[in-house]
């Protein structure tokens, strides 16, 4: 059954509630995680994926979301700890948390919204550190739980944080990675980050950076879960009415560039320089200006169409070509594009959960890697470009084989 579109805005901005309407349309567009079993692409669910920027608050969003009870179900394919690399992340980041806002506080407690199974708690868990995920994939926050990571299967707002203060107390520090960007009703959670932060803790979230998305043309950032992307000119808006200050940005490398952004209820801290500085940067990137967002749609388009000429002059050649990362990403690429199992024999991907399984929408088998090495391509077409250096040196035996990549960020490029 098809849910119905629990987070339309109504053609309304999310956050300030100005009218928007869409600068473009990716189209057609199942769940971009829906991996599909063979026997189960009737009745696939759809939705037109149609970004907005609004001109008032700056927030880049999109006009309809698929229920979030679909997107976060119970077989939901993605946990965070199967990437060894964002595990390394996840360690950084708690240990930044504990040797800088943590230091020195008395019995100090963490909340992290969108914990998953626990990547990052667990490393305050193994320091003593009193901690709390909130987790809604209730299979999800079933893992952490089974590691003694204190973990609620629960969706975060201002009665459940009211709830967490009464019970345990207010939090020093307020976490989320990858999470808050999912999240369609963004002032219900802002309201429960202020109801739940201590007077002088902080909140400190890392999401998709809106600025890499618009220089490298990476629109496959565009998809169901990801309802904001983020800049740190939105992000200071959004949060200002709920009494939290922008007091620090830091660049990250992860999901093909992101922002960690910390907030402070307002005069509680003092304001980083940094900040300034990639206000000002925004602002000579014109993020604020809807041209921008025009021109962003005509980049998509001559990228779409530069990867497209480049898979059909392969198929032409009879070349094999596979797909290597089936990404929640390579939906939205695979899906505006218009890629086929004509154009693409399969993909191949690490994570048991996708083997076996049809691609959402064009329906591209996804094959255990060992399919990939068994008999290497002519070509591979990199879904998972935001890893790709550590693939490519991982993988010199397909280039070694004569096999060549296949990219199509910044750039549409075959590289070896
Ligand atoms: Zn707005």
């Amino acid at each position: 059954m098809s849910p119905k579109v629990k987070s339309a805005s109504n053609g309304y901005c999310r956050v300030c509630s100005a009218r928007i309407s869409s600068f473009m349309s990716f189209g057609r567009m199942p769940i971009a995680n829906g991996f599909l079993r063979p026997d189960g692409t009737e009745n696939e669910y759809f939705f037109e994926l149609a970004p907005a920027f609004c001109e008032a608050c700056g927030m880049f969003q999109l006009l309809e979301q698929p229920d979030p009870q679909k997107m976060f179900h119970e077989q939901y394919a993605f946990y965070s700890s199967t990437s060894r690399y964002m595990q390394a992340h996840f360690e950084a980041f708690a240990d930044a948390a504990i040797n800088t806002v943590l230091a020195g506080r008395d019995n100090p407690f963490v909340v992290e919204l969108g914990s998953n199974d626990g990547i990052m708690l667990r490393h305050f868990k193994e320091r003593g550190v009193r901690h709390l995920g909130i987790e809604p994939s209730a299979n999800v926050a079933d893992v952490a739980r089974t590691q003694g990571i204190s973990t609620i299967s629960a969706f975060f707002d201002r009665r459940l944080a009211n709830e967490i203060a009464t019970d345990q107390g207010s939090a020093d520090a307020i976490l989320a990675a990858n999470v808050m960007c999912h999240i369609a009703d963004l002032p219900g959670v802002a309201a429960g980050v202020q109801r739940l932060l201590k007077a002088d803790g902080v909140f400190v979230f890392e999401d998709p950076y809106l600025g890499d998305m618009i220089t490298k043309t990476s629109y496959d950032q565009i998809y169901d879960e990801h309802v904001f992307i983020f800049s740190a000119t939105s992000v200071q808006r959004a949060f200002a009415r709920f009494g939290l200050e922008l007091v620090d940005v830091m660049p990250q490398i992860t999901h093909g560039g992101s922002m960690r952004y910390t907030l402070a209820p307002r005069g509680s801290r003092e304001v980083s320089k940094k900040v300034n500085e990639q206000l000002a940067k925004e602002t000579t990137l014109g993020l604020d200006l809807a041209e921008t967002y025009v021109q962003f749609k005509a980049n998509c388009e001559n990228s779409r169409a530069a990867l497209m000429q480049t898979l059909e002059r392969l198929r032409s050649q009879q070349k094999r070509v596979v797909g290597y990362g089936a990404t929640s990403k390579s939906t939205t690429v695979i899906n505006y594009c218009g890629i086929t199992p004509a154009h693409l024999e399969f993909i191949s991907d690490t994570t048991p959960i996708k083997q076996g399984r049809l691609s959402p929408g064009a329906h591209i088998p996804v094959k255990a890697y060992d399919e990939f090495t068994k008999s290497y391509p002519d070509y591979a077409l990199l879904f998972a470009w935001n890893h790709a250096a550590e693939i490519r040196e991982k993988e010199t035996g397909f280039v070694g084989a004569g096999g060549r990549w296949i990219v199509y960020v910044p750039e549409v490029a075959i590289v070896s």
